[in-house]
């Protein structure tokens, strides 16, 4: 059962949280648990040996689970792989022991067709090929509980929260700073969502499970949390509806043709979905924003806190972590992107183009937001008597 504590509009959307639960649970969240698991979409390119920054690395992992296995080098899809480039079987590692886990070094060059390479002015990443480029395999990498904890992490949140998007203060009414924190803050609950949900509960006989407990006191006792949860799904949802022209006719080719057709097939189905369209046509209304006479220095005052969040994923001292951090915020900053830098209205209007990574990230950032959401709403419930039994 279902003790209803949200009720009315997610705020500065379009749609309320009953029909966000509906729509989330009937339709997208199957569309989305089958696209990514297709192998267009869970391959992540992605530089997981990062220099920090802002502090020296200091790696703050506990568990042996914290690292990540990467693609052996006959796992990804063909048109991703750059030529043979003299690697060895001495690069391929597997951290987990697992054989179909070890690590390609190998890197991918721009051969597919369509996708190219342009800067994301939201984003830090240097997306430029280098060796020290690899493919992950998300699927047999779940984002959960890796016990990355203390000051390295709390360190990174602070600086988050701290430097770059400051709480609003409730009489200060610019929507535009509001919507940065409450995108962080929906990420960070999406993140708590996942630990909560996949939870190493015993070590000495590695039982995982749910930890409602934890759902509780991170996400569920601050109403806010929640609700900025819902917020940051609806805001992403709006960028990959908006970004619906570019996304159907892109290229999703992975030389596996019944898997490819399966992909574009699954992409349509979330973009053209009649019961998004008929309930909730747009998620979030992007237009309303950046109205004000110093839209445009607002805009690039945002913009560079973004980038400094996204700059901060590389200090994220756990592999795993750091992985799905990168990940989300490049999903983030794509649908900064999608939402607010193709200025149509603009004399020198550029249309929407997008690389294949940064769709990779969109469509896997949604599918976490749509997991918690549904876990949210399923386990509600039963957390909060939980806690009220003890
Ligand atoms: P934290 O979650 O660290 O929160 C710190 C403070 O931020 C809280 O005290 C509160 O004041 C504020 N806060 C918390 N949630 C919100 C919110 N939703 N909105 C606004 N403010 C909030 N750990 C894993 O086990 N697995 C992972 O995959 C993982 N990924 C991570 C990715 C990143 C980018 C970072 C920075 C950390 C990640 N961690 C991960 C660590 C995890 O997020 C916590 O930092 C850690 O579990 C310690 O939790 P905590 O109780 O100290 O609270």
């Amino acid at each position: 059962e279902d003790s209803r504590r949200y009720t009315g509009m997610v705020e500065d959307c379009c749609c309320d949280y009953e029909t966000v639960d509906s729509i989330n649970e009937e339709v997208l969240h199957p569309i989305l648990q089958e696209l990514v698991a297709t192998p267009f979409f869970r391959y992540f390119k992605v530089k997981l040996w990062c220099d920090c920054p802002f502090w020296p690395d200091d790696g703050m992992c506990r568990l042996r689970d914290c690292t990540v296995c990467e693609c052996p080098e006959n796992e990804f899809p063909e048109p991703f792989k750059k030529p043979y480039n003299g690697l060895s079987t001495d690069d391929m590692i597997c951290q987990e022991g697992k054989p179909q886990a070890t690590v390609d070094r190998t890197i991918d060059s721009k051969v597919f067709k369509g996708w190219i390479e342009i800067d994301n002015p939201w984003t830090y990443d240097d997306e430029t090929d280098n060796a020290e480029m690899t493919y992950v395999n998300l699927q047999l990498n779940p984002e959960r509980f890796t016990g990355y904890i203390g000051a390295s992490a709390r360190r990174i949140w602070d600086a988050i929260y701290k430097e770059n998007c400051p709480k609003y203060p409730s009489e200060e009414l610019c929507q535009e700073k509001k919507v940065l924190y409450k995108l962080i803050s929906g990420l960070h609950s999406s993140i708590s969502v996942h630990i909560a949900a996949d939870y190493l509960l015993d070590e000495s006989t590695n039982l995982w499970g749910h930890n409602l407990g934890l759902l509780y006191d991170r996400v569920l006792k601050y109403p806010d949390h929640v609700r900025n949860l819902y917020f940051t799904y609806l805001f992403v949802l709006r960028a990959v509806t908006k970004a619906a022209d570019y996304l159907e006719q892109a290229e999703y080719n992975t030389e596996n043709p019944q898997e490819d057709l399966k992909t574009q097939s699954l992409v349509k189905q979330l973009l053209y979905n009649p019961k998004l369209q008929a309930t909730c046509p747009l998620p979030f209304d992007e237009a309303k924003l950046w109205q004000g006479e110093n839209g445009p220095e607002l805009k690039q005052q945002i913009q560079k806190q973004f980038r400094n969040i996204s700059a901060l994923m590389d200090c994220v001292g756990c592999e795993k972590c750091r992985l799905w951090g990168k990940l989300q915020v490049l999903g983030l900053g794509t649908a900064l992107k999608i939402l607010f830098s193709v200025e149509e209205q603009h004399p020198l209007y550029q249309p929407l183009q997008l690389q294949r990574n940064e769709v990779i990230a969109l469509v896997n950032l949604l599918n976490r937001l749509s997991e918690s959401v549904k876990f949210v709403r399923e386990k509600g419930s039963s957390a909060e008597k939980f806690i009220a039994g003890h």
